[in-house]
């Protein structure tokens, strides 16, 4: 079976400081990896490596057997053009900790945005879909509603529609709840749990460890840029290895 993400001696420094090094793990299709770690430790520039977001400098890193960022002619390596890592991009969903939505726009219209855009998809099939996907996260109600007049929690589900709407095959959360008032964050991640069950390959950081140990299906420890130790998400979690999960834990849980 091919691995939804492979990293294999994955680095990436910024300039003159080295911030991933010598990432290596294996998503498999339809599973919920969640990434936890210190801050700095290289959580978020990971997930923007898989994204296309930012180039890594070494290593291997591919999306569903093929590599970011290059394509492969016999033992040749081509970077790829922008209009070629657009269409890549488009496969990948990818939620914030801010939500991002357009301000100017209702939640339909957020929703509706990048399959119009992007994919030159016709407004009523857009629309079909994002009412579908607005109901997926409970919100068919709100609709009409400009970003202003949603909660946190609210407009985090509508980014998640946002996201579901392009279909992705991936999908990555950064952080998703850490801006939201504790109160709103048990409905986000309600719709995680959702996704999950529903089949979606997804890599989701978080210091939610309720949400990984109930809904994960692999858990990483990062400090530092290198992985300090993985597992079944209740073995990480009841039963760290190393002295900084252990200390990183005792923090958090
Ligand atoms: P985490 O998400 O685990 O908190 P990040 O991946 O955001 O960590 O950041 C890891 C380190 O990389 C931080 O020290 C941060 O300052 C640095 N970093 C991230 N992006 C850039 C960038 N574009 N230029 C320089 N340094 C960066
Ligand atoms: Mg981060």
């Amino acid at each position: 079976m091919t691995a939804m993400v492979k990293a294999e001696g994955v680095h990436k420094s910024f300039g003159a400081a080295h911030i991933l090094k010598g990432i290596d793990l294996e998503v498999a299709p339809r599973e919920v990896f969640c990434l936890i770690g210190p801050s700095g430790s290289g959580k978020s520039t990971f997930l923007r490596c898989i994204n296309h977001l930012e180039q890594i400098s070494a290593g291997r890193l591919s999306v569903d057997g093929e590599l970011v960022g290059y394509r492969q002619k016999g033992d040749k390596l081509y970077e790829l053009k922008d209009s070629e890592v657009a269409l890549k991009r488009r496969d990948i969903g990818m939620v914030f900790q801010r939500f991002n939505l357009f301000p100017h726009m209702t939640a339909i219209e957020n929703v509706m945005e990048a399959p119009v855009q992007v994919k030159g998809e016709s407004r009523a099939v857009a629309r079909a879909r994002a009412e579908r996907l607005l109901d997926r996260v409970g919100l068919s109600d709100k609709a009409k509603n400009y970003p202003s007049q949603l909660s946190g929690g609210q407009q985090q589900r509508v980014a998640i529609a946002r996201a579901l709407a392009m279909e992705p095959k991936l999908m990555l959360f950064d952080e998703p709840t850490s801006a939201l008032d504790p109160e709103l964050v048990g409905d986000v991640l309600d719709v995680m749990r959702g996704l999950a069950e529903d089949g979606m390959t997804m890599i989701v950081v978080t210091h939610e460890m309720g949400f990984a140990r109930e809904v994960g299906d692999a858990l990483v420890f990062m400090d530092d840029g290198v992985v300090v130790e993985s597992g079944h998400p209740r073995d990480v979690l009841t039963n760290p290895q190393h002295d900084r999960t252990k200390s990183f834990l005792s923090k958090v849980l």
